[in-house]
């Protein structure tokens, strides 16, 4: 099914975006991810067209504020809702059951970031529901799925980091007993505690464990595509990557985070690695680095990098000449854009709001 919709809706796609009249860069979406916005949105679009910006990655509740929804259609700026799949902290603090579960047997949870195990079929139910719902509600144009992998808080994990340094999940009894048997193995009898079992796992069965992980997120981006198509076939799907390429840390997008963009790609028409090379510790080298490389894992997707604005995490600022840089190495070939995060940095920075102005039409 997807084959034949996937050129009806990128026609779609482009003929909506080519209809716009900002005059910049129509061939590439410059979009911004925003949570919530207090203020006249009017204002807010306006200030977004001015700036060059032509597509919106944006919350649930953002998009269901008075008037939102008819400013972006006046505007034609697609909307695509941001969707956190794995990450859902409120559920968690009400049922700890849920939780993914790292080689030492712990819940994974790191500073802010946690996760629920990925298996867990009834709330894998549950989620598509939810996305059922959203798309019913809010019919975006496009639905953005975020924090779709196994349990890492990548944002922190720094170029002299190793896979060793990496956490490793998800070793709860749903995984462990779906991995036994989709992969005909079974861990020895007299393996008992979880992180034994882990150990026997990732030192004899590695790569069976590696290709489950993959195979299940895989899989859930097939159930979610299908729901979201269900509803309506031509919402486009972009889905937010680890920004590793396919052999750093020794393979741990597969290995830690579970995406192979391979298996994903049938299912997404963009996928958007997280390129912050600030808070990574990278340049914009890196930026274009991830970006071909994603491509030539999966030639026939578009690949959309996210950059960062603002300073987070670590305490040096990220300056104006980084930020320009980053954002020129992100809309070279072979990318299919660039997605700002966030707006609320970008709004808090005059100068470097500048600079995507002025960078975006010296593109025209
Ligand atoms: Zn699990």
């Amino acid at each position: 099914m997807k084959q034949i919709f996937f050129p009806l809706i990128i026609t779609f796609f482009m003929g909506f975006m080519s209809c716009q009249t900002i005059g910049i860069n129509e061939d590439k979406i410059i979009g911004v991810k925003i949570y919530d916005h207090e203020g006249d949105l009017s204002i807010l679009f306006q200030d977004w067209k001015n700036t060059g910006i032509n597509t919106l990655f944006v919350s649930p509740d953002l998009a269901r504020k008075q008037g939102f929804m008819e400013l972006a259609r006046q505007h034609q700026m697609p909307v695509f809702l941001i969707v956190p799949t794995f990450f859902k902290q409120e559920l968690l603090d009400k049922d700890s059951s849920l939780y993914a579960i790292t080689s030492e047997g712990k819940p994974a949870v790191e500073e802010w970031v946690q996760f629920v195990c990925p298996s867990r079929g009834s709330y894998q139910l549950e989620h598509l529901e939810y996305l059922r719902s959203l798309v019913q509600e809010i019919q975006p144009d496009g639905m953005s799925i975020d924090f779709i992998r196994y349990f890492v808080f990548w944002e922190k994990v720094y170029p002299n980091h190793t896979i060793l340094d990496l956490p490793r999940t998800c070793f709860d009894d749903t995984c462990l007993i779906q991995f036994q048997q989709i992969k005909n193995i079974e861990i020895p009898d007299g393996i008992v505690s979880v992180s034994d079992k882990a150990t026997y796992i990732l030192k004899n069965h590695g790569d069976e464990w590696a290709d489950f992980k993959c195979t299940t997120i895989g899989n859930y981006v097939k159930e979610i595509e299908k729901v979201i198509h269900s509803i309506n076939p031509t919402t486009i799907i972009n889905f937010h990557a680890v920004p590793w390429a396919s052999n750093d840390f020794d393979g741990a997008t597969r290995k830690v985070a579970g995406q192979d963009l391979r298996l994903i790609a049938p299912y997404v028409d963009y996928i958007s690695p997280m390129c912050y090379a600030h808070m990574v510790k990278q340049d914009a080298g890196w930026v274009k680095r991830i970006t071909k490389d994603m491509k030539n894992q999966v030639p026939d997707k578009m690949i959309l990098p996210s950059i960062q604005v603002g300073k987070a995490y670590l305490e040096n600022e990220l300056s104006n000449i980084e930020f320009r840089e980053n954002l020129e190495a992100a809309l070279m070939p072979p990318s299919s854009g660039v997605v700002f995060w966030s707006w609320d940095a970008l709004a808090l920075e005059p100068e470097k709001k500048r600079i995507v102005k002025e960078t975006l039409e010296s593109r025209k």
